[in-house]
């Protein structure tokens, strides 16, 4: 019968309607802003809308979403920072829009080329969130960020993020990556003692 399609598709909305309302007053005060009225919305026995309210709201990142890259450094007990980078160039090599810029230091005496970055630029427009460098890179220096709120006013002058905007603590990446931080810390421990059984053998 004609305009049955479209009583079916009021009746849905309604019932959406309705649900939330019964929500609501199930989950009086809890449905919006808390994390027990999140966890309802996104769980499979939601009834009613189950939108976000973002800002005020956010989904929390699985550990594994990936956004911009940014450099660790380690947190030395002196309180100096020790950049993991050595500006071997790997990651600009692989990266597939060639949004990596590397600029190596040098020593101020000899004029040599020395394992750090002088500089170290990713355009973040060019950027297309796929990982590879921090697939890539021997020395766990660059990992994917979690934070996706990057809007600027003037992204041709914010959106090219230079060392100083990249280079995060090494606490932080164990903060957002609690599973890859413990697998290549119990890597590092493994090839610390390889190391160790190779010397003793040597001596
Ligand atoms: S981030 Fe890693 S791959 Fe890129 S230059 Fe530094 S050490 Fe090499
Ligand atoms: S995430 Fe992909 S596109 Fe972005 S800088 Fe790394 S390699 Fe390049």
């Amino acid at each position: 019968m004609d305009g049955m399609g479209i009583l079916r598709g009021l009746g849905v909305t309604f019932k959406r309607f309705f649900d939330t309302f019964l929500d609501d007053l199930v989950y009086l005060g809890k449905r919006y802003y808390t994390k027990e009225g999140l966890d309802r919305r996104r769980s499979t026995d939601t009834r009613g809308i189950f939108t976000i309210q973002y800002p005020e709201e956010k989904l929390p990142m699985p550990e594994e979403f990936r956004f911009i890259p940014f450099l660790v450094y380690d947190e030395e007990p002196n309180g100096e920072r020790h950049v993991r980078c050595t500006s071997c160039g790997i990651c600009a090599e692989v990266c597939p829009p060639q949004c990596i810029w590397i600029v190596r230091a040098t020593d101020s005496k000899t004029g040599r080329a020395i394992p750090e970055p002088k500089e170290f630029f990713i355009d973040v427009d060019i950027c297309m969130n796929c990982g590879l460098c921090a697939e890539y890179c021997p020395f766990d220096s660059i990992m994917m960020d979690h934070d996706y709120e990057l809007a600027v006013y003037d992204r041709h002058a914010k959106n090219i993020y230079d060392k100083e905007r990249l280079l995060k603590p090494v606490s932080y990446y164990a903060k957002i990556r609690p599973t890859s931080y413990a697998q290549e810390a119990t890597v590092h421990v493994e090839a610390e003692q390889i190391k160790s059984v190779m010397q003793q053998e040597r001596k």
